[in-house]
């Protein structure tokens, strides 16, 4: 029998489990890295191993997933006998940046046979995560122009201001220079 879907308790706990993954995956795909501000809206909560093939719903196997990867991951799993060329990465128990890295021009190059796979299935680079990997690019890249830009700026004002209180310090000298040697001249001046 099923349970009540809108038990308050129930509900409380979803919420609770869910908020728990968002923190978990800082508000981002597992998989491909989109966050929920530039979906413009929640993402799922998918079970990394489905349930259909034994998952349970404990944290460790549920990625916060946008409703794309979610789509493309479906319930595979793998069959024994694909495990090691056909299989999925975990975002948190598995080292991705060992199995592929993101080119300049945004797309992920596999290393391995199980990364191209792992790319094809959940279609890592379909255009619009080409784009926005290009994009992060190019605002970090930015950033890190302006940062370097506001540094230089700092290191230029503290310069004005050394040689400014250098600058006065030798118009203080040169006015007391000027006041000493007006001061025999005025003497005789007046003899
Ligand atoms: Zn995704």
């Amino acid at each position: 029998m099923l349970a009540p879907r809108c038990h308050p308790i129930q509900s409380m706990i979803e919420q609770a489990i869910r908020n728990s993954v968002r923190r978990a995956y800082q508000y981002r795909c597992g998989y491909c890295g989109v966050h929920e501000d530039e979906a413009g809206t929640l993402l799922k909560i998918d079970h990394f191993r489905p349930r259909s093939a034994g998952g349970d719903s404990e944290l460790e196997n549920l990625v916060y997933c946008c409703p794309t990867c979610n789509r493309r991951k479906g319930d595979f799993w793998p069959v024994a006998e694909q495990v090691t060329t056909q299989r999925l990465w975990h975002p948190h128990r598995d080292h991705l940046d060992e199995h592929f890295f993101e080119h300049l021009d945004g797309r992920l190059i596999a290393l391995t046979e199980t990364s191209a796979f792992y790319i094809e299935r959940l279609q890592l680079n379909r255009p619009p995560l080409i784009t926005l990997r290009r994009t992060r690019r190019e605002v970090a890249l930015m950033r890190n122009g302006l940062k370097l830009a506001q540094e230089e700026q700092t290191r230029l004002r503290q310069r004005v201001e050394t040689l400014s209180q250098a600058l006065d310090e030798v118009l203080e000298q040169l006015a007391h220079l000027s006041i000493s040697s007006l001061q025999p001249g005025e003497t005789s001046g007046k003899t």
